[in-house]
C-alpha cells in the first residue's frame, strides 16, 4: 500500500500499519505489520497458553473475564473516546457498544460451566447398561478476524465466548480500527499477564488469510459475504471449521396496527446509528399501504433533525473512504430508476460525511435495494398487505436480522422472514440480549455467537459411554450368539414394531 494519506484510510510505513482518524486525519495509532512467520509464532505461543488457560477451569477463567469485564466498564469513557477518534464513531454510539460488549463478557463467563462442563446424559433402553457422558472441550487457539464497524462488539461477541470455552484467541482486528484492538488485548494482558492467551496480529486481509491457513482450532469471521468466502476457501484447505458473520441487508415491515410513531423513531435509529454502518442495520422498509404516507412523513420528519459531523453529533463520518463511493452509487441508482428522495439525495454525500437519505418508490432491483450500503441512507417502499412485505424481505440472498412494527400478526411475521435475528417493535435489540444466539442464514453466514449456542460453537462435544452393568442382549461383541441375536430381532420389534 502507498503512502498516500486518505484520513482514515489505513496505510503502512516502515513495516508498521498508521491508523488515523475518518474525520481528522489524526493518528491512532501505530502498530507493527505481523508476517507469516509473526502470524505461525503467534499461534504457537497461544497454543501453549492455551492449555494453561483451559487448566485454569471454569471458575478459574470466571473470574479473569469478569476482572477484564470490570476493566472495561471502568474504563469506558478511554475506550470511547478511541474508537470515536479512531473510527469516527459518535461517543454516544461507542457507549451503547461497549455496555453491550460488557454484558456479553458477563454473561459468557457466568455461564460456560453450565453450558459446556461435564454432564451425565440419559441412556435409553436400547443400551441401557451404559451411561452416557458429554462435555464441550475447547479447540486450543481459536483465531478471530474482526470488521471496523462495531469494533468491540463483534471481536467480543466472538472473543469472549471462546475464552470462557477455554480456548486462547489471535485476533486480527480489522486495519481500519487496529488500536481499538489493541487496547482490547492490552487491558486483558492486565487482568491475566502470565500466557499470551489474547493477542493480536496486525495487518491488511493477507494477515487475516495466513491466520487461516495457521493451524488454529477454529476460524470466527466477521465481515463481508466477498470475503467470507475467501476465508471459507482458506480454511478449506485444512478442513478448519469457520463461523460466518457476514454481512446484510435488513429489513423492517410496518404493520396497518402498527404504532406510528415508535416505529418511526426505531427506524430511523435502526438505520442510521453509526451512520448507518451497521451489519444488522435497516436498509429497506415495506409499509403497508394504509399507513405508508404517515410512516415516511414521521421518519423524514425524525431523520430530517439529525445532526451530521464531528464532534457531538448524532451521525459521524463514513469509516472506510471508498465505501462513500458505494453509498452515492446507490442514491444516484435509486433517482436514475425513478425513486424518489423524500430527504437527503443526490447531494447528501459530503466526504467524510453523508447527510440522512430516504428513498420511496425505489425498484426492488435497484443496488439500493439489493446491496449493502452501509450509509445513513433508507428505502421505503409501499406494499399492499404483509404476505407481500415477507415475500420482499425474503427476496434477497442475505438474511441476518429484521424487524416488525405491529400488534396483532407481529410476531407471527418476525418468524417468516428468513433471517437468524428479528425484532418486535424495536430495532437491533437481539444483539444486546446475551442469551440469544446471533447469526445469520445465507450470505449473512451460519453458526452463532452470543447465547449458549455461542457458548457450544467454541467446544467441540466430546461424547463418552461408560459400562455400568454385563448386557442383557449382547450385540456389540464377536461373542454374541444366535440366540442373542433371535433375543434382539424380538425385542427390537417389540419396542419399536408398533407405530
Ligand atoms: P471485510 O470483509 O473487508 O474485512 C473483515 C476482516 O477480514 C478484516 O480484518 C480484513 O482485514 C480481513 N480480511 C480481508 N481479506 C481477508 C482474507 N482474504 N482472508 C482473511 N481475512 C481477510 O469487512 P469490513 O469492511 O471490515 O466489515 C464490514 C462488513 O462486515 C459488512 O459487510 C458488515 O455487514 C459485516 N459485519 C457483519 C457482522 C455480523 O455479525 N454478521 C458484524 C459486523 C460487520
Amino acid at each position: 500500500m502507498t503512502a498516500v494519506h486518505v484520513p482514515g484510510a489505513p496505510v503502512i510505513e516502515d513495516g508498521l500499519l498508521v491508523s488515523t482518524s475518518p474525520a481528522t486525519g489524526v493518528e491512532a495509532g501505530r502498530f507493527p505489520v505481523a508476517t507469516p512467520t509473526d502470524v505461525t509464532a503467534a499461534v504457537a505461543r497461544a497454543r501453549a497458553a492455551g492449555q494453561w488457560w483451559a487448566a485454569l477451569g471454569f471458575a478459574g477463567r470466571r473470574k479473569r473475564l469478569l476482572r477484564w469485564r470490570a476493566l472495561l466498564a471502568q474504563r469506558i469513557e478511554q475506550l470511547t473516546d478511541l474508537m470515536h477518534l479512531e473510527g469516527g464513531k459518535p461517543v454516544a454510539d461507542a457507549v451503547v457498544e461497549v455496555v453491550s460488549a460488557v454484558e456479553h463478557i458477563d454473561w459468557a463467563a457466568r455461564n460456560a460451566r453450565r453450558v459446556l462442563g461435564a454432564r451425565r446424559v440419559r441412556s435409553r433402553l436400547i443400551l441401557a447398561e451404559f451411561s452416557g457422558h458429554l462435555e464441550y472441550q475447547p479447540y486450543g487457539v481459536v483465531g478471530v478476524i474482526g470488521p471496523w464497524n462495531y469494533p468491540v462488539l463483534t471481536p467480543i461477541g466472538s472473543t469472549a465466548y471462546a475464552l470462557a470455552a477455554g480456548n486462547a484467541v489471535v485476533f486480527k482486528p480489522s486495519e481500519y480500527t487496529p488500536a481499538v484492538g489493541q487496547w482490547l488485548v492490552d487491558t486483558f494482558a492486565e487482568v491475566v499477564p502470565e500466557q499470551p492467551v489474547l493477542t493480536a496480529v496486525h495487518g491488511l486481509g493477507d494477515a487475516g488469510a495466513t491466520l487461516c491457513r495457521s493451524g488454529v482450532g477454529k476460524i470466527a469471521f466477521t465481515g463481508s459475504s466477498a470475503t467470507a468466502r475467501k476465508v471459507m476457501a482458506a480454511c478449506a484447505e485444512s478442513l478448519t471449521p469457520v463461523l460466518i458473520e457476514a454481512g446484510g441487508k435488513d429489513a423492517m415491515i410496518v404493520d396497518s396496527d402498527a404504532d406510528l410513531d415508535a416505529a418511526a423513531e426505531a427506524c430511523v435509529w435502526g438505520a442510521m446509528t453509526n451512520a448507518g454502518q451497521t451489519c444488522i442495520g435497516i436498509e429497506r422498509v415495506y409499509a403497508v399501504e394504509p399507513v405508508f404516507d404517515a410512516f415516511v412523513a414521521k421518519v423524514v420528519d425524525r431523520a430530517g433533525r439529525l445532526t451530521v459531523g464531528a464532534d457531538g453529533s448524532d451521525l459521524g463520518p463514513i469509516t472506510m473512504p471508498t465505501q462513500l463511493d458505494v453509498i452515492r452509487r446507490h442514491i444516484d441508482d435509486a433517482l436514475a430508476r425513478g425513486g424518489r428522495a423524500v430527504l437527503g439525495g443526490a447531494d447528501a454525500v459530503q466526504p467524510p460525511y453523508v447527510r440522512p437519505t430516504v428513498l420511496v418508490d425505489v425498484p426492488e432491483d435497484s443496488a439500493a435495494v439489493q446491496e449493502e450500503t452501509f450509509g445513513p441512507t433508507l428505502t421505503i417502499n409501499r406494499v399492499s398487505d404483509v404476505d407481500e412485505a415477507v415475500t420482499r424481505a425474503n427476496a434477497l440472498t442475505y438474511g441476518l436480522g429484521g424487524s416488525v412494527f405491529g400488534r396483532r400478526r407481529a410476531v407471527a411475521i418476525a418468524r417468516r422472514l428468513r433471517s437468524g435475528m428479528a425484532s418486535v417493535n424495536s430495532t437491533l435489540t437481539f444483539a444486546g440480549m446475551s442469551t440469544l444466539p446471533f447469526g445469520g442464514v445465507g450470505d449473512s453466514g451460519f453458526g452463532r455467537i452470543h447465547g449458549a449456542d455461542g457458548l457450544r460453537e467454541f467446544g467441540r462435544a466430546k461424547s463418552i459411554t461408560r459400562r455400568r452393568a454385563r448386557s442383557l442382549l449382547p450385540s456389540m461383541t464377536f461373542e454374541r450368539t444366535p440366540a442373542d441375536v433371535a433375543r434382539l430381532v424380538k425385542a427390537i420389534k417389540v419396542m419399536y414394531g408398533r407405530s
